[in-house]
């Protein structure tokens, strides 16, 4: 007798693997420049530095040990210290908790602040992993578009005004994944005005903000209303191995996020939370080291920016890259990228297409492209080589 299959729940239903992922694993030969990945440059990680802090954690047994489900006390309290200087307030330690990467902040507030049905409003295009927790929590999605001066918060006003009502409204406010703008001062004011009038919660995903290229971002959108919660992450400073994530939200989400976590790992590594405490306050050390890491990408940005004006001028459009890891770049004319993607590979070069990252628009047009791990002439060699792909799909 053939055993009766068991089944999967109804909350799989509609959710698919990442587009992203599923082409990674296409573009990774090592003849091929992979602008598609989105990973930090691991020769720019800390390994020394790591190491060091590693040695002088293990020194403690205790360190082997579980911590508490809302982190390890000492990381709380450099984190505490450290968005006290960015929110310009004294941010009480149980208003910080820290999460398997900002990912699991994500996920987590996921469950605790939607209910099934419940509208969440994202920007188009969209973070992905974003999505796929919205999905996952069985949240309608409604979206607003970007421009260069991010979330377009006149359009969000307009949805409110129809009598929509999100639940959450989820942004990334400093150099946007996949579109690399960055939310202008005005618009972070009237997000949170927002915010206050209708009653939401914004999502503040931040994990690019430190790396700036020329000026600091403008102050998070958490200084303005106490409906913010801010994520951010030691994923693209120190590395993503860590998974050292934390969250600065309201004590009440803290505790409804504690309760989840205890659920789905009980705790995070005490043994990776101190190695990130320790290089987080070694601050001098720290500026240090991030300013190699802004200056490196800030370096790559300009030359992959340069390189796309020059080989490609009017015929496409591309953000500035003034920090963060990516470059958004759309074709003017009805060039569609994600059918040109197996003939770039071919050419050697793989970025992500556009539509990949679409929720109500298309981006067909469109594609991301990560700088972060080559140097300037890997960079317009790449740029050479979808010149070349590019421009035999017009001359064919
Ligand atoms: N938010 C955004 C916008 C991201 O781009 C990423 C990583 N790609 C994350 C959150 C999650 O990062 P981590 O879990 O490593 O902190």
């Amino acid at each position: 007798m053939s055993p009766v299959s068991p089944s999967l729940s109804h909350r799989l239903d509609g959710l698919r693997s990442s587009a992203i992922r599923d082409l990674l694993t296409l573009t990774e030969r090592p003849e091929v420049i992979g602008l598609a990945g989105g990973l930090p440059d691991e020769q720019l990680m800390p390994r020394d530095r790591i190491a060091r802090a590693a040695e002088a954690a293990l020194a403690d047994r205790s360190r082997l040990q579980y911590t508490q489900s809302a982190g390890w006390g000492p990381l709380r309290e450099v984190l505490a210290a450290r968005e006290s200087a960015r929110l310009g307030r004294a941010v009480p330690i149980a208003e910080v908790f820290v999460t398997h990467g900002s990912q699991q902040a994500l996920s987590l507030l996921g469950e605790v602040l939607l209910d099934p049905g419940a509208l969440v409003v994202v920007e188009d295009p969209a973070y992905v992993g974003a999505l796929q927790v919205f999905r996952a929590a069985g949240a309608r999605i409604a979206s607003v578009p970007l421009d260069a001066e991010g979330m377009r918060v006149d359009l969000l006003a307009e949805l409110l005004e129809r009598g929509e009502r999100p639940a959450v409204v989820h942004t990334v406010s400093n150099f946007h994944n996949p579109r690399g703008v960055t939310m202008s001062a005005r618009r972070r004011a009237e997000l949170a005005g927002l915010a206050d009038r209708y009653g939401f919660w914004v999502i503040e995903d931040d994990p690019y903000g430190e790396l700036w290229f020329d000026r600091p971002a403008a102050e998070p959108v958490a200084t303005y209303s106490p409906n913010v919660i801010r994520l951010s992450s030691a994923s693209k400073i120190l590395a993503p191995s860590l998974r050292a994530g934390w969250m600065v939200a309201p004590d009440r989400v803290c505790r409804a996020v504690e309760l989840l976590k205890q659920g789905a790992d009980l705790c995070g590594s005490a043994l990776t939370q101190q190695i990130t405490a320790d290089l987080l306050a070694d601050t001098d050390w720290l500026a240090a080291h991030v300013n190699t890491v802004r200056s490196n990408y800030g370096e790559r940005a300009k030359a992959l920016v340069g390189a796309l004006r020059e080989r490609f001028g009017n015929r496409i459009v591309s953000t500035d890259a003034t920090g963060g890891m990516f470059v958004w770049a759309s074709f003017t004319d009805d060039t569609d990228t994600a059918r040109s993607l197996s003939r770039a590979v071919e050419h050697g070069v793989a970025y992500v297409p556009g539509s990949a990252f679409a929720v109500d628009s298309d981006y067909r047009s469109a594609m991301r492209l990560c700088f972060t791990t080559f140097d300037a002439p890997t960079l317009r060699e790449a740029v050479d080589r979808l010149a070349r792909t590019f421009g035999e799909e017009r001359d064919g």
